[in-house]
């Protein structure tokens, strides 16, 4: 299993950290030692001052798939949640400034908190998916899967290209604007539409 992860995918979080609107899918990987299931909470590390939450629509693969075309994109995810893409905000613009990957700022240990899974038949509206995340009960993200700049099927046709999906991976899909630093005793919540598929406490 692996979980692979779109960077800048919405205009208004594209913005706040002063980047370009990119021409295609910028992707990265999580290795399978950062997800963090069963609502567990989440321990900051030592090795960064500034953990950012971004809440994100997950994708569920559910059939293994390679150069697959734009029009059958659907059929190769079932499944929709919501996670979190912790970021090591200061080592990440460490990596930026020297030009240098991202993956200690993105791939640490449980930098992957992941929630419930739903069927996506039982969305109101497959194009237009809304969801938030609320921190100590405000919400300080919300957006819609309308708002992505590269849709879900953009993105599994992109990728596939270059890396066969195989059942069970996990592709999340960017995060909106108003990414924000955790501390301890902080508590973040995800929803899906109305329904919360996901917290995790900050110790
Ligand atoms: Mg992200």
């Amino acid at each position: 299993m692996k979980i692979i992860c779109i960077g800048r995918n919405y205009r208004e979080h594209i913005k706040e950290l002063h980047h370009e609107v990119p021409a295609t899918p910028v992707f990265f990987l999580k290795p399978d030692t950062s997800l963090l299931i069963r609502n567990r909470p989440f321990f900051l590390p030592d090795f960064s001052k500034e953990i950012h939450y971004e809440v994100e629509l997950v994708m569920k693969i559910g059939k293994v798939g390679k150069n697959i075309q734009k029009k059958f994109a659907h059929t190769y995810y079932d499944e929709i949640g919501i996670g979190i893409d912790f970021t090591a905000r200061d080592l990440q613009n460490i990596s930026k400034q020297q030009g240098l990957p991202w993956l200690i700022a993105k791939g640490f240990d449980n930098a992957a908190p992941l929630g419930k899974f739903i069927p996506k038949e039982q969305l109101k509206d497959q194009q237009d998916i809304h969801f938030h995340l609320n921190l100590n009960g405000t919400t300080v993200q919300k957006s819609s899967s309308k708002e992505m700049i590269f849709s879900f099927d953009d993105i599994i046709s992109y990728i596939s290209h270059f890396i066969t999906l195989k059942t069970g991976d996990l592709i999340f899909t960017g995060t909106p604007s108003g990414v924000g630093p955790v501390k301890v005793g902080d508590k973040l919540e995800g929803f899906l539409e109305d329904e919360k598929m996901l917290k995790c406490e900050i110790r």
